[in-house]
């Protein structure tokens, strides 16, 4: 990478992996199982929604932990597609599903009318939105070996055809920003990337080659900047959680950004009074998302997003995806601490700024909170 350069000290060292410790401290914890308000986890990830049964099982999981309704973000593409929003047509009112973008055959001519055409198609057939993966910026080349970045203008026509249908783009740029420094036990993401399996350094960007976390969020500010009638979902809070600064200078410059909290809370958590200012202060802007799937069927995923949000708990597990052979959690070896956000914040965080971008869900939601 160009421009972010690596703390000094930071050579790659022989690994080392440790137990995570069980802490003996003895705290108070709220009794908690389900969401106070029905949540909207705007970033849920299942292909299983092709069945009654799929939808069944996951708004019994919905049911039971308390959530108003979650964003399939892997509709696909195609008859991949048409067959979700078929299966899910009894279940709109529960599961919001997303045309999934696709950049395969990019680099033909005709492309981009051809995308946005099935965009449109999508949305018409009940699609309440667009997903784009990190694919974006950090895979997808151009013939010349080039990564093909979010203000490409190609993909202008994809970004006004949410706009003209007033569909939200959930939009993954980049990635965590420890990734693009060396693998290392001093690296905060060590865990999460699995580095310390002997050879194994995917989803490592740092001196191979990659676009900079710099170059990929050039474009991500260029495409909000051209297309401001479009309102983009910023998966990850843009990948920004580790600089509450800069991501306050996003949201304060691109009124069309939106930001969700899915697998930044194992962050956030770590600064529960800067990130309960922070989230306060931006309340219309910051919804809920997970990045979690009901495939794993009912867990204790979920739980832990709502005692950060809504409790004052301390020093708890976050809700990492992965464990490592160590069995400390994945996406970082510490415990976290909610912020206890007031009620009327939690309501916006949980629902209401989700359903500015999903207006059909309203009277759903509407009728949960009428039955609690
Ligand atoms: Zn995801």
């Amino acid at each position: 990478m160009d421009s972010v350069k690596a703390p000094p000290g930071w050579k790659p060292e022989a690994p080392v992996v440790r137990h995570m410790p069980v802490t003996l401290l003895r705290l108070p914890r709220t009794a908690i199982t389900r969401a106070r308000f029905p949540a909207i986890d705007f970033h849920v990830h299942t292909r299983a929604m092709k069945t009654q049964d799929a939808y069944e099982k996951a708004v019994k999981l919905m049911d039971a932990i308390g959530m108003g309704a979650f964003v399939n973000l892997n509709g696909g593409t195609g008859a991949e597609l048409d067959a979700v929003l078929k299966a899910g047509e009894p279940y709109k009112d529960r599961i919001a599903n997303f045309i999934t973008f696709s950049s395969a055959g990019i680099n033909e001519p005709g492309w981009s009318a051809k995308f946005a055409a099935e965009m449109e198609r999508a949305f018409k057939a009940g699609a309440f939105g667009m997903k784009v993966s990190k694919a974006l910026g950090l895979s997808a080349k151009n013939p010349d070996g080039t990564f093909i970045q979010a203000d490409d203008p190609r993909l202008d026509p994809v970004w006004a055809m949410a706009a003209k249908y007033d569909r939200p783009i959930m939009i993954h740029l980049g990635d965590s920003i420890g990734r693009f420094y060396p693998i290392s036990p001093k690296n905060e993401r060590y865990e999460a990337g699995l580095w310390h399996r002997p050879g194994d350094t995917s989803g490592n960007y740092y001196n191979n080659g990659s676009p900079s976390f710099e170059e990929i969020d050039r474009a991500r500010e260029n495409m909000h900047r051209k297309h401001p009638k479009t309102r983009f979902v910023n998966a990850h809070l843009a990948m920004l959680y580790y600089d509450a600064e800069k991501l306050a200078a996003f949201l304060d410059t691109y009124p069309n950004a939106d930001v969700e909290i899915s697998a930044t809370v194992q962050d956030l958590g770590r600064a529960p009074r800067l990130w309960r200012e922070f989230i306060i202060k931006y309340q219309d802007r910051v919804l809920m998302g997970s990045d979690g799937s009901p495939d794993r069927g009912i867990d204790d995923f979920w739980t832990p997003h709502w005692r950060y949000l809504e409790t004052y708990d301390e020093y708890f597990e976050h809700p990492a995806q992965i464990r490592t052979e160590g069995g400390s959690p994945g996406h970082g070896r510490w415990n976290i601490s909610g912020i206890g956000l007031p009620d009327a914040v939690l309501r916006k965080v949980y629902y209401q700024n989700a359903l500015r971008h999903l207006p059909s869900l309203r009277a759903s939601i509407e009728k949960q909170l009428a039955g609690r």
